[in-house]
């Protein structure tokens, strides 16, 4: 069945008892023993929970995944599986990572003597250099955020695989609707699925998805460890947002792509950070590992004046931290979503006081036009009058 399909029918006919087509909340952490040594399957539900449950084998499949496990938020997806390595593990890390997990490794995995490099995940050259007897994964973000850098996620799974490497991949970006990195040779898949998987700016969650069983009964075993697990209704939640990701993500590649070549046009802007553009270095990569774009881009304003107004003069746009929602949201990455790695870092990467990330919502793409021209004119006016 096709992934529209499969996406719009969760849960749908796996209640038995009512054939209720939306699965029930199972608000419940205790279930009750036939006898000694018997189980329904369900015991405890740190453990096991049956909303949870039917969203993990939905994410598991959706993923080509063996298994998947629900968490509280992204970053507790994150932390279950950094406690797959030991005091002097290494890891090498995508460049241009997301903050939070860039402020777990360095600010609290650091102190249990786990460490990671940072390195442009494209570049085979730097992955060698990077790469010591103690290194045992690779964490990729692909597109990275905010700058929108490609990984070949063949060729690194292939080159991880030949030293023994687990590939570790945070789809939060495209999700399963438009790349599926286990296919293309990954372990692990993460994902803030507080973004376009949950999709309405309304639920924190966290995806775990595993390949192997070797793998999924560790990660297992860890998710219940640790608990930072999802809870029914939040499970509910997501399954009602996923639903509708395919005609979501259509819609925030169509309004991203008209927005993103219409900045590229824009006298006040200097460059637009997006993969479908033909000028993206690595669009072809892009175009080659993935049957579609995200629906977040940066972009650069000629001058940083420029920043302050727009964000004050924008109106159906919100100026907020967070991105894959249905409502379209503006963000300056130096100061919010990337403030905890530091300045050589993101001025390396070029996260600087010009950049501004844009997530695109599902509006209609003429509007959003409407309210980038009103704030970029104003903001030229406060400069020039100034
Ligand atoms: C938001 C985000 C996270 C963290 O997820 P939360 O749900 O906020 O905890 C991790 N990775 C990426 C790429 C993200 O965008």
């Amino acid at each position: 069945m096709r992934i529209e399909s499969r996406l719009a029918q969760i849960g749908s006919i796996k209640e038995p008892v009512t054939g209720a087509v939306s699965f029930p909340i199972y608000q419940a952490t205790a279930f009750r023993h036939p006898k000694l040594g018997e189980s329904t399957g369900f015991d405890y539900a740190r453990t096991k929970s049956p909303t949870r449950a039917v969203l993990e084998e939905a994410a598991a499949e959706l993923e080509s995944g063996d298994a998947a496990f629900a968490c509280s938020t992204g970053m507790a997806a994150v932390q279950t599986i950094l406690t797959l390595f030991s005091q002097g593990d290494h890891l090498i890390v995508s460049l241009d990572l997301y903050g939070g997990t860039y402020r777990l490794l360095e600010q609290v995995m650091s102190r249990f003597g786990v460490s990671a490099s940072y390195v442009d995940t494209n570049d085979m050259d730097a992955l060698a250099a990077a790469c010591r007897d103690n290194t045992k994964a690779l964490l990729i973000e692909t597109p990275t955020n905010p700058l929108m850098m490609i990984t070949d996620l063949a060729k690194v799974c292939g080159w991880a695989k030949e030293r023994g490497l687990l590939t570790i991949v945070d789809n939060t970006l495209l999700t399963p609707y438009f790349q599926r990195p286990l296919e293309l040779g990954a372990d692990i898949i993460i994902h803030s699925a507080t973004k376009y998987l949950g999709g309405h700016n309304d639920v924190l969650a966290g995806l775990i998805v595993t390949k192997g069983k070797e793998l999924s009964e560790q990660i297992a075993f860890l998710h219940n460890s640790i608990g930072a697990v999802l809870g029914p209704q939040d499970s509910w939640l997501l399954m009602r947002g996923m639903k509708t990701l395919a005609l979501r993500m259509e819609r925030h590649q169509h309004n991203a792509t008209v927005l993103a070549n219409y900045l590229q046009e824009h006298p006040a802007i200097d460059e637009v950070f997006y993969p479908a553009l033909p000028s993206h270095p690595h669009h072809h990569i892009q175009n080659a590992q993935s049957s579609g774009n995200t629906g977040i881009f940066s972009f650069k304003v000629k001058d940083a004046r420029y920043v302050e107004p727009v964000l004050r003069h924008i109106r159906l746009i919100a100026f907020a931290e967070s991105l894959g929602g249905v409502e379209s949201l503006m963000t300056y990455p130096a100061v919010q979503t990337h403030a905890d790695i530091p300045l050589e870092i993101r001025q390396q990467v070029g996260v600087d006081d010009r950049l501004l990330r844009f997530s695109v919502g599902i509006e209609h793409v003429d509007d959003l036009i409407a309210d980038l021209e009103q704030a970029l004119e104003a903001a030229r006016l406060e400069i020039e009058g100034a």
